[in-house]
């Protein structure tokens, strides 16, 4: 069974604060026993303004996929982000934040026909496609869709690589489909691409623009009106990298390929809004020295740390994402380093989080924190073995607060002032009395 809070609850939080330090607040009177995020708003506030400023071009459609955490995709949505949507669900739940579905692409090349119908009955008419298959669908379900081919461009390495899946050959396949579709008398409005989530190279969305120039002429010339290119996701999410690199290479193949502002220019980020807004906290339930090996002394024997959350929960990252974590002890220690493995709460030999780790000597109720794991963790985790998937605690200082209510209608009744603070942080006390936020959204232009 999964427990899913109903709707989401903030923390309000005056002066500095760090993840670390909420997690020591949450844990030190010894009652919290399972794991949990913090999830810092104003991170996902910082990213989404930092991309604004380096590609004012390119609109943000957030890849729900990655992350579907309520207070994450509303409060994108407060600020203006579009939504790329892969599924009925996901589309329920962003127009049930109040999301107007011209900002959602249905970005899933083979959509089950049912779930075309609930878009089309929703009003969400962007989506794309990658085969003839998907045309007859379309031409059946919603004819009147706005449609986005998918080229497959490949990065020369990538944390998961999508093209094995979707993407038809800008060459060999794409001209073909513009023509059938134009045939079908179908609307291709666009191309999109997906280099390959956590891309390793940043030339390839050069190599990818320049592949849609030559379809958006292929697909003029077939009788489409090409005007929206979409340039996907890829973009890392971890603290301590940036989009900087990755911007200059788009907007530079931007002006050379497509300098008419009259083309709209979108990308689907997952990892780059998700990722580095979520920490982990999950504690040493048990632990079991392993005996010394011949030449080992006692000291360097290695010792095995199970803790409450694993590759059946949030470290299903590690499995399916290829992500690499870094477990960091909350409290220092002088003590060396000593080898060890980490371990998840099933009774299943393949949850194994850290087979090969250093860490000091912990004890159980030890806490172990994880930094960047927002992204492609929590959707997929479930509580086998009837271990629960970790609640999230959203963090937000108290001035961005007053700015997001101005945006979005999140209620009073979803947060909580400056509960989980330090001893220096004031007591509660009520909440401001702000006039009642606007009942909409703001709404950024339409994608037709
Ligand atoms: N768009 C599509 C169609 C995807 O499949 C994915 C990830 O799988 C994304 C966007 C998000 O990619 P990323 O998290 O690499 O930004």
């Amino acid at each position: 069974m999964r427990v899913v809070e109903e709707e989401p609850r903030v923390v309000v939080m005056e002066g500095s604060w760090s993840a670390e330090r909420v997690i020591r607040d949450i844990v030190e009177d010894g009652v919290q026993e399972d794991p949990f995020y913090v999830m810092d708003l104003g991170e996902v506030v910082a990213r989404y303004r930092h991309w604004k400023e380096l590609m004012p071009r390119v609109e943000p459609f957030y890849a729900v996929k990655c992350n579907d955490d309520k207070l994450l995709v509303s409060t994108l949505a407060a600020l203006g982000a579009g939504f790329d949507c892969a599924s009925k669900a996901e589309i329920q739940l962003v127009t049930g934040l109040g999301v107007r579905p011209d900002r959602i692409i249905f970005a899933n090349p083979a959509k089950p026909a049912s779930h075309i119908r609930y878009a089309s009955a929703a009003g969400v008419i962007t989506m794309t496609f990658d085969s003839e298959t998907e045309l007859l669908k379309t031409k059946q379900y919603m004819p009147h869709a706005q449609l986005v081919i998918r080229i497959r461009c490949d990065a020369t390495s990538a944390q998961c690589p999508l093209g094995i899946k979707f993407g038809c050959d800008p060459v060999a396949e794409a001209p073909r489909l513009l023509k059938l579709a134009a045939v079908m008398g179908l609307n291709v409005v666009g191309v999109s691409f997906h280099v390959g989530s956590g891309a390793q190279e940043t030339g390839v969305y050069a190599r990818a623009i320049q592949f849609a120039r030559a379809l958006f002429e292929a697909g003029d010339a077939a009788g489409h009106t090409m005007y929206l290119l979409d340039v996907g996701g890829g973009f890392p999410g971890n603290s301590g990298t940036c989009i900087r690199e990755v911007s200059q290479v788009i907007n530079s193949a931007l002006e050379l390929h497509f300098p008419s502002r009259s083309v709209r220019v979108i990308a689907e980020p997952g990892r780059y809004f998700a990722a580095a807004a979520y920490t982990l906290a999950a504690m040493v339930h048990a632990t079991r020295k392993l005996p010394a090996k011949e030449g080992e002394s006692e000291e360097e024997a290695h010792t095995m740390y199970f803790i409450n959350d694993g590759v059946y929960g949030s470290f299903n990252c590690v499995l399916y994402d290829h992500q690499q974590v870094h477990a960091v002890p909350l409290e220092q220690s002088s003590e060396r380093a000593q080898q060890c493995s980490v371990w998840g709460p099933s009774c299943d030999g393949l949850d194994c989080v850290l087979p090969a780790y250093a860490l000091p000597p912990q004890r159980t109720g030890s806490w172990l924190v994880f930094r960047d794991m927002g992204a492609y963790t929590l959707p997929v985790a479930s509580p086998f073995n009837g271990f629960p998937t970790p609640k999230v605690r959203a963090v937000v200082d108290k001035h961005l607060w007053s700015m997001l209510k101005e945006l979005w209608p999140l209620t009073e009744a979803n947060f909580v002032f400056g509960r989980v603070t330090s001893p220096q942080t004031p007591p509660p006390s009520p909440l401001d009395s702000d006039p009642p936020s606007p009942a909409s959204p703001p709404s950024p232009p339409p994608l037709t």
